[in-house]
């Protein structure tokens, strides 16, 4: 994976958990989203673009202090999701609708890059 692509990540990884910390009104994201089948779901996808992640240890996630212990290229399943973006198709507090353009312009990059590397196409909830 080039580094380009990594950024392209860790800007949908910034975009998104500043949603996520919006949501629970706390310093870090609500969490409800990361479980151990979440984490072997990501880590299936991240070895299908050619990363080698370990498994979790048994029945735990990545999470350490709080905070999932992978680099947002690592996880693409979970950096690209986002509950409001799935679930309604765009983020709530966003009233001039700039960070949920945003979100599908980076996700579009992503995608286009992904093609260009010959990884196949981003994820997501419907694959
Ligand atoms: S994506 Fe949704 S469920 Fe997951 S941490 Fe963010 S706000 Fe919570
Ligand atoms: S964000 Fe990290 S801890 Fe949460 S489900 Fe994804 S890989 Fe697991």
């Amino acid at each position: 994976m080039t580094d380009q692509l990594k950024e392209l990540y860790r800007q949908v990884y910034e975009l998104t958990k500043s949603k996520c910390t919006n949501r629970s009104g706390k310093d870090n994201s609500c969490g409800r989203c990361c479980s151990p089948a979440s984490c072997i779901d990501s880590v299936t996808v991240a070895r299908s673009f050619g990363i080698g992640i370990s498994d979790p240890p048994t029945g735990h996630t990545f999470i350490v202090d709080g905070a999932c212990s992978l680099e947002p290229w690592e996880r693409p399943l979970c950096t690209i999701h986002h509950c409001e973006i799935f679930g309604r198709g765009g983020f709530y507090n966003d009233p001039t609708g700039e960070d949920t353009a945003r979100y599908f312009e980076l996700r579009n990059l992503i995608s286009e890059t992904h093609e260009e590397e010959e990884f196949g196409h981003v994820p997501s909830e419907h694959d």
